[in-house]
């Protein structure tokens, strides 16, 4: 018997009849003789409607004001599944972030989590209660209520399995695992059992949207056995490890891709110390994040640099390099904002070769032109056009040879 940690997301959650559902399933492991800790989402769709719902209040909403609302969408699905839970039969009881003592900083919308004291968690697990935390939300230090970025519930589940040393977070979701590839673009996405931690922080931050990326380096930390799982049915899901346990492992374990960057190209640079610095400076003080960057040289002393940045910051750093452009005596920048990001992930990378050229000649055969590449010890990454995306997931999905038997 082992103390679980079950983390259900917001479609498992989304109306009275999937409460019920989640209940059962809680209600199943209890009786099984386990403890169980339960971390809920928001109904799907809340979140988003009481964001709008303050947006429409007022143009700015403040940002402590705006967290104390977005966490009563936890606060309402962990009531409902304790107060069910108790009509079986089960001594069951709901807490919200500060009552589980989730001590986060201060950075509203997107707060840390710097502790997780649990004492009131443990002391009910130990007496046989079945404890329901509302995820997604904490308090500051001085007591403030925060909320942990979108799709953070994830991170609490996790962070709390780590702090009460669970043998195990289960985190129940809409699909059953971790597939080598978006199953809604290559239809013959496989899903896998284990993935390693390292992997899964590549494929989160990729496009993989299973996982808050803050869960997956809570789970690399601390150690906490992580499973992804369906709660829509008994499949076992994927199992993260932390490390390369099995070696006997395909290089590459799956292809994302991700539409979220736009490129920008400075033409005719002038090739001296100090220019990148003044190019990236004013984006960095912007607050704009810069992913991938290459750099060409030209003859003449001039060299033409390309980056990209989030789609969602384009115009402005477009403006803000055109200003650098005349201050530098660049020729000209352009941009392109209908690019993808097609990217190849897998452990086995360390310690094989020919990645890089397989990614490209597979590419190549199907005529998908190679914007930019860049590469991490474990991921290669292409930029494409945005509309050969998908066909780019599926080449590569099948030249790697991750396609599902038939
Ligand atoms: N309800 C929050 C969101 O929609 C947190 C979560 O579901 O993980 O982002
Ligand atoms: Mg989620």
């Amino acid at each position: 018997m082992g103390l679980i940690v079950q983390k259900y997301g917001g479609t498992s959650v989304a109306d009275i009849e999937r409460i019920r559902n989640v209940a059962k399933r809680v209600a199943k492991h209890y009786d099984q003789g386990h403890q169980i800790v339960v971390i809920l989402s928001a109904m799907s769709g809340v979140t988003d409607t009481l964001i709008d719902l303050a947006n429409r209040m007022t143009q700015s909403p403040d940002k402590r004001e705006l967290d104390v609302l977005l966490a009563t969408g936890e606060q309402t699905t962990a009531a409902l599944l304790a107060m069910y839970l108790k009509t079986m039969g089960y001594p069951a009881r709901s807490l919200l972030g500060f009552q589980a003592e989730v001590v986060t900083d201060c950075s509203y919308g997107n707060a840390r989590i710097i502790d997780v004291r649990a004492n009131q968690v443990r002391k009910l697990v130990e007496d046989r209660h079945i404890v329901v935390v509302a995820g997604f939300q904490g308090c500051d230090s001085e007591g403030n209520i925060t909320t942990l970025g979108r799709g953070g519930s994830d991170t609490s589940a996790v962070a709390m399995a780590a702090a009460l040393k669970a043998d195990r977070c289960e985190i129940y979701t809409d699909v059953d695992g971790i597939y080598t590839a978006d199953p809604n673009v290559c239809s013959k996405a496989r899903k896998l059992d284990r993935i390693s931690c390292e992997e899964m922080l590549e494929m989160a931050s990729l496009g993989a949207k299973v996982l808050h990326i803050r869960s997956v380096e809570f789970a690399l930390k601390h150690n906490v056995p992580v499973f992804v799982r369906s709660s829509f049915n008994e499949e076992e899901g994927t199992m993260l490890v932390n490390g390369e346990q099995d070696m006997e492992r395909p290089v590459v374990s799956g292809i994302t891709y991700s539409k979220k960057d736009a490129r920008i190209t400075l033409k005719k640079v002038p090739d001296q110390p100090g220019i990148a610095a003044k190019i990236f400076s004013p984006i960095a003080d912007a607050g704009i994040n810069v992913d991938m960057i290459i750099q060409n040289t030209r003859a003449g002393g001039q060299t033409d640099l390309t980056f990209t940045v989030p789609k969602s910051d384009y115009q402005q750093a477009l403006q803000i390099e055109r200003e650098v452009a005349a201050r530098i005596g660049a020729e000209s920048v352009r941009g392109d904002d209908s690019i993808a990001k097609v990217s190849v992930i897998g452990v086995g990378m360390k310690s094989h070769s020919g990645v890089a050229s397989r990614m490209f000649t597979s590419l190549a055969d199907e005529n998908i032109n190679i914007i930019m590449i860049s590469t991490s010890e474990i991921r290669i990454s292409c930029v494409v056009e945005e509309k050969q995306a998908e066909l780019a997931v599926r080449v590569l999905h099948t030249a790697f040879g991750l396609d599902r038997e038939e």
